[in-house]
């Protein structure tokens, strides 16, 4: 592999991942540590430091844990450097709240991702802080293996790992959250994948005529002729265009994984009828599939997706496939299904949101494999289309965060990273969306024989989509709290076609520019959307934004954050937005002006003023879960909750004695159980995907 393969591979995040191996873990410390001696020979991209903020601690701190050094003074004088970072930073109401739950280290990462964002000595530094950190882990590793303690050297490398990617990265003068930024615009409005785009942007980066490249190959090139790194580190990207294939008589599980492992794109593979395959472990092997009871937060690496991949027995009948979107979109079920219903889903999950992606991830690394994703849009598509794009993924959405459970986690972070995030799930996982395919019906089917054991019988439940019909034993209810949007009284009323047009909601907001808006609602979506239309309040967007509330003040902090009540009314004073008090809307009636067609809005008699004319409203009055589904099937609702357990998930519905018993096969999870957060969604999939694949392997 040359320099810059090896670059790209690593900056695309496709480094092999590690085993619980103590000589493989001591393998991955001393390449972890070669590769920052390496980087660390390569000047800083920005030698000035503008704001002069001395960096001499920091050095100094990485100087004692690279020599072996007392690591308590070591992080005394990392602490030091920390102080001088934030000596001028006024950190935001939010960040406030948040501070004395974070480490130092992922202050000092917020601080300079978020503050120094667009700052000249971004990268001077940026680039110390993390070298340290790389170092920091590193230290770590090397104790926790010292007392054999594998998982713990993983999780301490798997840090250093991702440290080292960003020191890599800003020593080459590249920006990876900014690159994620600029790859999620372009693959939006292109069509393209995020990946797709991502790669074309490495390259750019990586061109060899660019001044910190070549001073990086020559210093990478040594290491790597000199064959001091592991063969093992990064898989390199594969340039093939995989023609079809098929191989016969395949006779054992070693045979099927190299087979795939050589062509894994359209290839279609016959067992020998003696072969007999363990799904479970296979599937492991071939995905390099976590134990979710012992992983948190997993990290994957880039892969190769099998994808357009056929296996079948030897008398022609499907075992697995791997479809052309590179869904694991057919696989053995735990336990056999009834003949007269081959196709049963062990398990259905209805939404794709984080929940959905937590509750499939989960599944598959727990040996569940015959399941589908039904998603009414795309994968994410409340966090796509109704978190505005200047909107941080904040894990204190509803207050200090519970402990994440289970392999899907999430850190503070921007939209856009976060999406990128589950995407790769997505990706590594071979997850079996349907999208575009929501469920508009569901109900439990009288119970039917079981497939394996005679006599037995199982509760099987029916969904059905605009596509089919299927059935599943399982279902799991994540499809959020975002349904349907509530709407105002006159929004309810017949209204024609060009005035619905103008009415905005979510994403929706942020393409418009030039023109008068009136954002109805005073909460966290309402400041949301004041935001995005006013270019954070710069005006640079060109708009004239109206905000009409009910009532004077804002609700806070029951519905809006107190640092942004403080934004909103700073932004009025400065004249960016003038907020309407005291006003309801009544009505709204087309207006012409110079020949182009604007819309009146009407406040209720009395209110001041009587209206505005605008080109656009933007209600930001909420969203109302779609609560008919659930409560059709008999899963009683209160306070507008359903009932189900808060741990497990498992759904209840009312005996004839009127008790509540729980409801075989049903589970509701995620924000649809109870509205909270990103990181309650992850968690609550999480034990209910345990709670589906322990009832399973018992079937
Ligand atoms: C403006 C805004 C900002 C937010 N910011 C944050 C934040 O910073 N941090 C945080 O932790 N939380 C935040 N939240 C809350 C967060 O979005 C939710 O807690 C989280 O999305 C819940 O995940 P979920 O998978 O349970 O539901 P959702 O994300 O809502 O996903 C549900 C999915 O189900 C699909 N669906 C719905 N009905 C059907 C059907 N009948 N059939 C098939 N599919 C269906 C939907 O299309 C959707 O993709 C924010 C919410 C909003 C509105």
């Amino acid at each position: 592999m040359d320099a810059q393969e090896f670059l790209k591979a690593l900056l695309m995040g496709r480094i092999i991942p590690l085993h619980y191996n103590s000589v493989q873990l001591r393998q991955r410390i001393s390449d972890l540590k070669l590769l920052l001696e390496t980087f660390q020979q390569i000047p800083s991209p920005v030698s000035t430091n503008p704001l002069e903020i001395d960096l001499t601690f920091i050095r100094e701190g990485l100087k004692i844990l690279q020599s072996q050094g007392n690591k308590e003074e070591a992080q005394k004088k990392y602490e030091e450097a920390l102080t001088l970072l934030m000596k001028d930073v006024k950190l935001d109401r939010g960040d406030e709240k948040k501070w004395p739950h974070l480490n130092s280290e992922e202050k000092a990462i917020r601080v300079l991702t978020n503050y120094f964002a667009k700052s000249p000595n971004r990268f001077a530094l940026e680039r110390p802080f993390r070298k340290y950190h790389v170092a920091y882990h590193l230290t770590k590793a090397e104790g926790a293996l010292l007392q054999n303690k594998l998982m713990e050297t993983e999780q301490a490398l798997l840090n250093a790992q991702e440290e080292l990617r960003h020191v890599v990265a800003l020593s080459l003068g590249i920006d990876l959250r900014e690159l994620r930024e600029e790859a999620e615009t372009i693959s939006q409005t292109s069509g393209r994948t995020e990946r797709e785009v991502s790669l074309e942007l490495f390259n750019r980066f990586l061109d060899p005529s660019l001044l910190q490249f070549k001073k990086a190959l020559p210093l990478l090139e040594k290491i790597l002729n000199e064959k001091k790194l592991s063969p093992h580190f990064v898989n390199p990207l594969r340039k093939m265009n995989w023609s079809a294939k098929t191989l016969k008589g395949i006779a054992n599980e070693e045979e099927l994984l190299k087979a795939m492992r050589e062509h894994p794109q359209n290839l279609k593979v016959e067992l020998q009828a003696t072969c007999h395959i363990s799904w479970k472990s296979f599937l492991q092997k071939l995905l390099g599939l976590p134990d979710p009871l012992a992983h948190c937060y997993f990290r994957m690496p880039d892969v190769d997706r099998f994808r357009n991949v056929r296996i079948e027995d030897a008398h022609g009948a499907l075992l697995l496939l791997f479809d052309e979107e590179a869904r694991l979109s057919y696989a053995p079920s735990v336990s056999t299904p009834p003949k007269e219903n081959p196709c049963l889903l062990d398990v259905a999950i209805i939404g794709g949101g984080p929940g959905g992606i937590s509750a499939a991830v989960n599944l598959t690394s727990l040996g569940i494999f015959r399941y589908a994703i039904f998603e009414r849009i795309k994968p994410n598509s409340t966090v796509i289309d109704i978190w505005s794009r200047e909107k941080e993924a904040d894990t204190f959405y509803s207050g200090p965060p519970g402990k994440i459970e289970g392999l899907v986690g999430m850190q503070d972070t921007t939209r856009a990273v976060f999406l990128s995030r589950m995407n790769s799930f997505i990706e590594y996982f071979h997850l079996n969306f349907r999208n575009k395919e929501p469920v508009l019906h569901l109900g439990p089917l009288a119970p039917s024989p079981r497939g394996g054991a005679a006599g037995e019988t199982e509760q099987i439940w029916l969904l059905e989509t605009p596509q089919g019909k299927y059935h599943a034993r399982f279902i799991m209810m994540t499809a959020g709290r975002y349904g349907k949007p509530r709407l105002l009284k006159w929004e309810e009323e017949n209204i024609p076609d060009d005035l619905r047009k103008r009415i905005v909601r979510g994403v929706e907001v942020d393409n418009i520019e030039n023109a008068s808006v009136l954002v109805i609602g005073g909460g966290n979506t309402a400041f949301d959307n004041v935001k995005s239309l006013s270019a954070h309040g710069s005006g640079q967007k060109g708009n004239i934004l109206y905000l009409s509330y009910p009532k004077q003040p804002f609700n806070v902090p029951g519905s809006l954050h107190v640092h942004n009540n403080d934004q909103l009314l700073q932004w009025e004073a400065e004249g960016k937005i003038k907020i309407l008090w005291k006003t309801n809307t009544e009505k709204v009636e087309a207006f012409e002006e110079n020949g182009k067609k604007r819309w009146k809005v009407f406040f209720r008699e009395g209110e001041v003023p009587a209206s505005v004319i605008v080109d656009y409203i933007a209600p930001a009055v909420g969203w109302q879960i779609d609560k008919e589904m659930i409560e059709k099937v008999g899963v009683p609702f209160d306070k507008g909750n359903p009932s189900c357990d808060l741990e497990t998930g498992q759904a209840y519905h009312l005996d004839a004695s009127g008790n509540l018993i729980a409801f075989e096969g049903l589970f509701i999870t995620g924000d649809y159980a109870l509205q909270k957060s990103v990181p309650a969604a992850f968690t609550s999939n999480f034990h209910a995907a345990k709670e589906i694949a322990a009832k399973l392997e018992n079937k």
